[in-house]
């Protein structure tokens, strides 16, 4: 099991992020701010076992890049894609999403989101745990 005890993290994990936008625990490191040399802003994050953060959708997109564990994608009405280190998801704009850990796994990746006069992110409804262990029943078939 990839927990956050054995792992070799890149990055400090950073603060806990809101738990009105997260279920479970999860980390934010913001390692780049957004500033004058362009729109985007960058960070850390890790989700413990069996965090995800709410249904959400970015206004100008985001773009993660998995650096270790093991976890999953998902836009609504499509089927849960697993992400594990390596993988890079490109998000379009104002597409309905979550992402967040595996079960039995910590995820980490790093998010670079663009900023617009709307804001980064909207934050939507929870995901379910009806909705997260759905899919991960199937998908360890
Ligand atoms: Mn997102």
């Amino acid at each position: 099991m990839n927990t956050l005890e054995n792992q070799n993290t890149i990055f400090p994990k950073g603060d806990k992020t809101s738990a009105d936008y997260f279920t479970g625990t999860a980390w934010l490191n913001i390692l780049v701010p957004q500033d004058e040399t362009g729109n985007y802003a960058i960070g850390n994050v890790v989700f413990e076992p069996g965090c995800r953060n709410n249904w959400h959708k970015h206004p100008a997109g985001q773009i993660l890049l998995i650096t270790d564990g093991k976890g999953y994608y998902q836009e609504r009405g499509k089927p849960a894609r697993l992400i594990t280190k390596g993988d890079v998801v490109v998000i379009p704009s104002h597409i309905d999403h979550w992402h967040g850990a595996a079960h039995d796994s910590s995820l980490t990746h790093i998010v670079i989101t663009n900023n617009t006069k709307q804001g980064a992110v909207e934050w939507l409804e929870p995901v379910t745990d009806k909705e997260y262990f759905s899919f991960q029943k199937e998908s360890s078939k």
